[in-house]
């Protein structure tokens, strides 16, 4: 059964210098034409899949799903839930700018279904935002949390970044503490997600800070900033769930809890990924190509029993709850802990493992080093 559907809406009003999602600005004239082409992409696609569907889940990310127009954002989820099964208490998760945030729009949203959004906030500090060329400012990531935050949205979760250029320890606290003030005034603040800085190929970014400049902080600092991450965000009553995620008791993000249980879901859009009657896939990631060929693949790999399996073992670790061992072999028909008894008893004593209530997991301060652990699982 698929529980969970991604849609992809590319529009940005700035393109962000490190950014490499098939995000776009500057092509907003095309918005009502790609929300046309993408409930048609959902039509086809939904009827050549034989999978069961109902849905707990719908994610609108991209780009910035909160700069499309209300009309178009109501064609195409109002298009979805006309053609697919969805549960009454679904997750309606939306990617969101902090300075798109409007009351109206938000009100337009809570109608509309919507009752999680994510605000890409990854910095409080103006210097640090310049230096990763986003366009907004401290002021404004303020301003549209709080006006998320008094429509009332069930869970509004904030997005950071750290290892940026300029940054360093202390002014990676800096944002932390600011986080830890504004979480504590504002309760619908109930997830974070903090990713350290990933460089891509040719990213604008190097233009004015090249590969190897010292304005990166070092692995140390890195690993330092990824602990105070943690420890602050714990103190502040913030669990972390998965290796970048942290969320108030009960508030983990469903969706995503989809990818790292390595379920199927559904995906839409431009450069939108799936896993679909066994085989993962991914849509062009060119605007213009999509609109022609909404229904051309970039890529399309059926998985086999032995991938799925590999695949789940190195979703699972990222996840503090790690593997359920009954689970894993009721789904993939092998004992784990049978499968790898030595490497697994020698991690167990290394404490680079641990074994509770029939869970098999990464402890949290190892959670960093999951790469090392699961390549003895490959
Ligand atoms: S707003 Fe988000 S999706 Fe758009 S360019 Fe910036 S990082 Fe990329």
């Amino acid at each position: 059964m698929i529980q969970a559907a991604y849609i992809h809406l590319p529009f940005c009003v700035h393109k962000c210098d490190f950014c490499d999602f098939a995000a776009f600005a500057g092509v907003q004239h095309v918005e009502r034409e790609y929300c046309e082409i993408l409930l048609e992409e959902i039509k086809q696609r939904l009827k050549q899949t034989q999978a069961q569907i109902k849905l707990d889940s719908i994610f609108y990310g991209g780009g910035t799903p909160s700069v499309v127009a209300p009309e178009n954002m109501r064609f195409i989820h109002q298009g979805l839930l006309d053609l697919v099964e969805c549960s009454n208490d679904a997750e309606i998760s939306m990617e969101s700018t902090p300075h798109s945030i409007t009351k109206e729009k938000c009100e337009f949203w809570r109608e509309l279904g919507i009752n999680r959004i994510s605000i890409g906030i990854e910095s409080l500090s103006d210097d640090e935002l310049r230096a990763i060329g986003r366009d907004h400012t401290v002021a404004q990531a303020y301003e549209g949390i709080e006006i998320a935050c008094q429509a009332d949205f069930p869970v509004v979760s904030l997005d950071f970044m750290y290892c940026l250029p300029t940054q360093t320890l202390d002014s990676w606290q800096k944002t932390l503490d600011q986080f830890v003030e504004l979480a504590s005034t504002m309760k619908q603040i109930r997830h974070v997600s903090a990713y350290g800085l990933e460089l891509v190929g040719n990213s604008p970014l190097y233009s004015r800070f090249p590969k190897d400049s010292v304005a990166y902080p070092d692995d140390e600092t890195f690993n330092a900033m990824r602990d105070s991450l943690i420890e602050t965000l714990a103190l502040a009553g913030f669990e972390q769930y998965e290796v970048s995620n942290f969320a108030r008791p009960g508030y983990a993000c469903r969706h995503n809890m989809t990818y790292w249980r390595n379920a199927e879901y559904l995906a839409f859009g431009v450069g939108a990924h799936r896993y679909v009657d066994g085989v993962r896939s991914s849509n062009l990631k060119s605007l213009t190509r999509y609109i022609r060929e909404p229904l051309s693949v970039d890529l399309f790999e059926p998985i086999d029993q032995a991938t799925r399996q590999k695949e789940a073992i190195m979703l699972g670790f990222r996840m503090l709850e790690g593997i359920n061992l009954t689970e894993f072999e009721n789904e993939y028909g092998v004992d784990l802990f049978v499968q790898f008894e030595k490497p697994i008893k020698r991690m167990l004593e290394q404490g680079m493992l641990k074994l509770e209530n029939g869970h098999l997991s990464i402890p949290q301060k190892q959670l960093a080093l999951s790469n090392s652990v699961i390549a003895e699982f490959m």
